[in-house]
């Protein structure tokens, strides 16, 4: 296992629960955390400012869990992970468990517990339009993206006039890419962009036609997956100079987590094959 910080066994009383009396009376609850961060160097100098606070987390995990209500653990944790995440910035991901050792079950039980985890990610979004101000539809995006708590832009490529792919005639795109860092997973990350092509006034009609606003996840981590909604990385992209001229810009030591090769040897390629 990863580098981490172990805080066991916290105990407070808080007022979680679906019943009445439980959010009324409230009753014991017991939360763990293991926080996952860098420790070598905080192990090298032995200060303090270069790792994370365990006794400022544990303040914040109890005072959070007190001063919040929610009818499941799932929830609680979630809302409470999030938090911890956004305050501590030198947090690279935490498992959380909480438990409710006097939870409503009439056996004889030890405790109930939800464990969940959360990392920050490191994703890649290709960008595009071709209709309307199409800098400013792109520029609206990634503002957008800054403004979600869970997400901050790190890097932005240039954006480049682009000849359409596919075939369907339509005028120029513009064309970039941005790093995010990322609390979501994938699929919450998607349906957000999608979200904003949606607002942009993106009408799908024609595939490779023309769009107000394209927003792609291109890699996210090295992650590699297949679902119906979302293929990573992002397919096809080696064979687009649209992506991979953006790419080499913010990204070019980044490694193809599938054929292992840097975004700017994929671009020297892709140009020495045309
Ligand atoms: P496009 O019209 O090119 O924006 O494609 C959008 C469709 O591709 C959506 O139905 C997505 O669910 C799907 N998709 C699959 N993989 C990805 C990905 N890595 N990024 C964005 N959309 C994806």
């Amino acid at each position: 296992m990863k580098d981490h910080i172990l805080i066991k066994n916290l105990e407070f009383y808080a007022h979680h629960g679906v019943y009445e009396y439980e959010t009324r009376e409230g009753q014991r609850f017991i939360v763990s955390a293991r926080l996952f961060t860098g420790l070598s160097d905080s192990g090298e100098s032995d200060r303090l400012e270069e790792t994370v606070h365990y006794g400022q987390v544990s303040e914040f995990l109890v005072s959070f869990l007190t001063e919040h209500t929610y009818k499941l653990l799932e929830k609680a944790v979630q809302s409470c992970m999030e938090a911890v995440m956004l305050e501590f910035p030198l947090l690279d991901g935490i498992e959380l468990t909480l438990q409710k050792p006097d939870a409503p079950i009439e056996l004889e039980f030890e405790t109930v517990a939800v464990t969940r985890t959360m990392y920050r990610h490191t994703a890649y979004i290709g960008l595009g339009s071709n209709m309307g101000d199409r800098q400013a539809l792109i520029r609206a995006a990634l503002q957008a993206v800054q403004q979600h708590p869970l997400c901050r832009v790190r890097e932005v490529s240039d954006l480049i006039e682009t000849e359409p792919y596919g075939g369907v005639p339509q005028d120029n795109f513009l064309n970039g890419a941005a790093e995010v860092e990322t609390l979501m997973e994938p699929a919450r990350f998607l349906a957000f962009l999608q979200k904003l092509e949606k607002e942009a006034g993106r009408v799908r009609t024609v595939k490779w036609g023309p769009r107000t606003l394209d927003l792609d996840i291109l890699l996210f981590d090295d992650l590699i997956m297949g679902t119906r909604d979302l293929i990573l990385p992002h397919p096809d992209m080696e064979n687009r100079e649209f992506v991979l001229q953006p790419m080499a810009q913010i990204a070019g030591f980044v490694r193809h987590p599938v054929s292992k090769k840097t975004m700017q040897q994929l671009l020297d390629e892709l140009k020495s094959r045309q």
